[in-house]
């Protein structure tokens, strides 16, 4: 569970061809992270695995199963979204638990399932509070939290921690990669930040106008860059 394969996956907007031609493989249980400089077509990508986008052209198998048609429902992915699509009127605990009462999975079974998320995320004590009485770190949790107990073969994250402070970056980069030593399910980041890149990925995907300029550990990039473009972008020496 939890790999992903992109086969000549192309995505053209009227006349702007966003992704030419990209073939990639994920992993079960890879923390890959898609990184590059704003417009390079990240996010377009990550729309393109979940669904929320349809291929141009190409295929796309989740699982060993050809998803190229599936409705994003379907994928068995979660998508994190930035902690502010959170539902404002709802408490910790009916925003993680609003995609299970939405797929009608019965309430028990739903309490343990936040139950146990929010002890991953160390929610525990603020399940009845409403987001405003959270930190931006807290609420970013609860975001995940939501992902977390559909139980997905791979979480997407589309820059999550954009619109937090920088100390909170941190923290939250952390989290993050213990959350995913501790599931070990599948994860695929996009940032612009090429420190969340070095310091998260297990392998890098350096995109450059809808193109992979190459992929490769943190520690293969950095020593040994295809091109300019990898070396300035991932700030090694060449
Ligand atoms: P990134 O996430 O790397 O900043 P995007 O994937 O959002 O980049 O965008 C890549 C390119 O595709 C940009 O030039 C953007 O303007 C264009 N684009 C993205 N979504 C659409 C859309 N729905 N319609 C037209 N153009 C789009
Ligand atoms: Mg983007």
């Amino acid at each position: 569970m939890g790999s992903i394969t992109l086969q000549k996956v192309s995505k053209v907007f009227g006349e702007a061809k966003v992704i030419p031609s990209i073939d990639l493989d994920i992993r079960d249980g890879e923390f890959v992270v898609f990184v590059g400089p704003s417009g390079c077509g990240k996010s377009t990508l990550l729309r393109l695995i979940a669904g929320l986008e349809d291929v141009s052209g190409g295929k796309i198998v989740i699982d060993g199963k050809d998803a190229t048609e599936k409705a994003p429902s379907e994928r068995g992915l979660a998508m994190v979204f930035q902690s502010y699509a959170l539902y404002p009127h709802m408490s910790v605990r009916n925003n993680i638990a609003f995609p299970l009462k939405m797929a009608g999975m019965d309430k028990a079974e739903i309490d343990r399932k936040v139950t146990d998320a929010a002890r991953v995320l160390n929610l525990g004590d603020y399940l009845d509070r409403k987001p405003r009485q959270l930190s931006g770190g807290q609420r970013q949790r609860v975001a995940i939290g939501r992902a977390i107990v559909r139980q997905p073969s791979a979480f997407l994250f589309d820059e999550p921690l954009s619109n937090l402070d920088a100390a909170l970056r941190v923290n939250m980069r952390i989290e993050i990669s213990e959350l995913h030593q501790q599931l070990k399910t599948t994860m695929v980041y996009v940032t612009h930040d090429q420190v969340e890149a070095m310091t998260m990925a297990d392998k890098i995907v350096v995109l450059n106008r809808g193109n992979i300029e190459q992929v490769g550990s943190p520690l293969e990039l950095y020593r040994s860059p295809r091109n300019l473009f990898v070396a300035g972008f991932i700030g090694s020496p060449k």
